[in-house]
């Protein structure tokens, strides 16, 4: 069975919870870097980024979760939020973040919380557009050699992969599509 963790410190965690869950994965909640013990692969959820941010150093898990990546075994993926956390790079803003993607990423870059939108989007490798919930959602806006783009709305980057990382400026766990939670549990390493 795959084991794999959900940052609960802040944001909607539960979704992806509920969501790996119903595709029959094991799923922690990580709030304390003891508990990335034995995991193949961790979903950093949407919500507030600077809080998030905050709580992972105060926490010791921005160090503890990226030497569980460079050990090999993890796979990350951030959504929303949880894309600005694992981004090198975040435009204008000076906050805690875990640095590991090289991507460079610009928050609210569709706009204000009024301006949340869905859209049909097509990403590389799904074979129908996937259902897209954008909630004052971050841009990439820029991607190293090292990375491949998989989908973008309007011409901006909206998810992006490098080795085992996925940043995904959407929600994809409010919609009931599982496709993408299909696809992160089945190309984990480890479990
Ligand atoms: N705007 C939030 C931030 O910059 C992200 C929003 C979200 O995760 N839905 O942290």
């Amino acid at each position: 069975m795959k084991h794999v963790g959900v940052l609960a410190l802040q944001g909607d965690f539960r979704e992806h919870k509920l969501m790996l869950e119903r595709l029959g994965a094991r799923v922690r909640e990580v709030r304390l870097p003891e508990h990335l013990e034995g995991l193949g692969g961790l979903v950093v959820p949407g919500g507030e980024s600077t809080t998030i941010g905050k709580l992972a150093t105060e926490y010791g898990l921005d160090a503890a979760v990226r030497q569980a990546y460079e050990a090999g075994d993890l796979s990350i993926w951030g959504t929303c939020a949880g894309a600005i956390w694992i981004a090198r790079e975040i435009l204008d803003y000076q906050q805690p973040h875990l640095g590991l993607m090289d991507i460079a990423v610009r928050r609210n870059a569709f706009g204000r919380q009024v301006d949340s939108f869905e859209v049909d989007l097509e990403v590389e490798g799904l074979n129908a557009p996937f259902r897209a919930v954008f909630i004052r959602a971050p841009e990439i806006v820029r991607a190293g050699e090292g990375v491949r783009v998989r989908a973008r709305h309007e011409g901006r980057v909206v998810f992006a992969e490098q080795e085992r990382m996925w940043a995904m400026a959407f929600h994809p766990e409010l919609t009931g599509d599982d496709r993408l939670h299909r696809e992160f549990l089945a190309r984990l390493v480890a479990s």
